[in-house]
């Protein structure tokens, strides 16, 4: 059986900022616009300063301007929905993006719910999960968008494939499930009470695992030639590495399904680095609209 193809998440990725820069670029020169992006954290949690700090960089990198708004655990769910009421006024901020999780006595939905739909790159305000659900074009979150544009790279024609999700989140596997299905996939959802994952996961040409359980998808489980997306980010202890170390992996066992599927992203340098990539896009989507101008679909 022929190795899978390794779909570089890094080097995809690299391609869609580099087509967003190109975007950005055109807004400044034309119509005189540089599209701003917000981010809100709320903590101190080190996960989260990482991805701001990420985001922040990947965002002056594409050309874009960044806004960081950082406070300590105790700021009030109050003061919090009055920044994002004057972040949907600010003409400089086309996108706006609050990392959860949010402290426990701040309601997450309350927040996501305050941020103007047309500047939830995050894609996840009801609003913005109502028109994916129904067809429309709103705001798609950044990691389903960027596993679709690998299964489109890689799965070929997409209409009548068996697709499926292992995971339903309103962040990865709905609107995941809803991407494939607007593709003519046909859709199986799978989760924690599916009573027989195996079988389901035999007739999936495309399969996207979005869990958190390491290993969850073994080798004797992919349907040969399959185009497999591993969401999973799983933090395990790695003693090879050293005592108290640690490694990233995803929900897949890649080292036997690299011998199955026909295409399969690694973990890390997979859907990760897309997730980035996929959120400048959904500003320069956002600034577009907002202000009337169609970009060449490029990206
Ligand atoms: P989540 O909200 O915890 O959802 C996990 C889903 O997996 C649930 O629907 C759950 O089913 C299902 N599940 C749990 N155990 C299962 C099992 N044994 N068999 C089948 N399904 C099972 O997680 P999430 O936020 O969607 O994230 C999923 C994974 O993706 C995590 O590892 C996360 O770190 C990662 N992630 C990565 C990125 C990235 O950029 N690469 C972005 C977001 C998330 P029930 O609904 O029945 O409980």
């Amino acid at each position: 059986m022929a190795e899978a193809k390794i779909i570089d998440g890094k080097l995809m990725a690299q391609e869609v900022r580099e087509n967003v820069a190109t975007g950005v670029a055109f807004l400044q020169q034309h119509h005189g616009i540089t599209p701003g992006l917000a981010v809100v954290l709320v903590g101190d949690n080190p996960a989260s300063q990482i991805y701001i700090r990420n985001k922040g960089r990947a965002t002056t990198a594409a050309g874009m301007k960044s806004f960081e708004h950082r406070f300590d655990a105790g700021l009030s769910e109050k003061d919090l929905l009055k920044l994002i009421e004057t972040l949907n006024g600010d003409d400089n901020v086309n996108g706006i993006l609050v990392q959860l999780p949010l402290p426990d006595h701040i309601d997450d939905t309350k927040v996501i719910s305050a941020i103007a739909p047309e500047k939830d790159v995050d894609g996840f305000h009801v609003i913005n999960t109502g028109l994916l659900a129904t067809g429309g074009d709103g705001l798609v979150p950044g990691t389903p968008l960027g596993c679709l544009m690998m299964v489109k790279k890689y799965a070929g024609s997409l209409s009548g494939k068996n697709a499926l999700v292992i995971g339903r989140s309103n962040i990865v596997g709905k609107p995941m499930a809803q991407l494939l299905l607007k593709e003519s996939c046909t859709v199986t959802i799978g989760h924690s009470k599916t009573r027989d994952l195996k079988a389901e996961c035999l007739r999936a040409d495309i399969l996207v695992v979005a869990v958190g359980v390491p290993n969850l998808v073994t080798g004797d489980m992919v349907k040969p030639g399959a185009v497999v997306i591993d969401v999973g980010q799983n933090i395990i202890p790695a003693p090879e590495k050293g005592e108290g170390k640690t490694r990233l992996v995803g929900d897949v066992d890649f080292d036997a399904v690299k011998n199955i599927a026909g295409a399969i992203t690694p973990v890390p340098g997979g859907v990760g680095p897309m997730t980035i990539a996929c959120l400048l896009k959904n500003t320069l989507t956002a600034t577009c609209r907002q202000q009337g101008i169609s970009l060449k679909e490029d990206t």
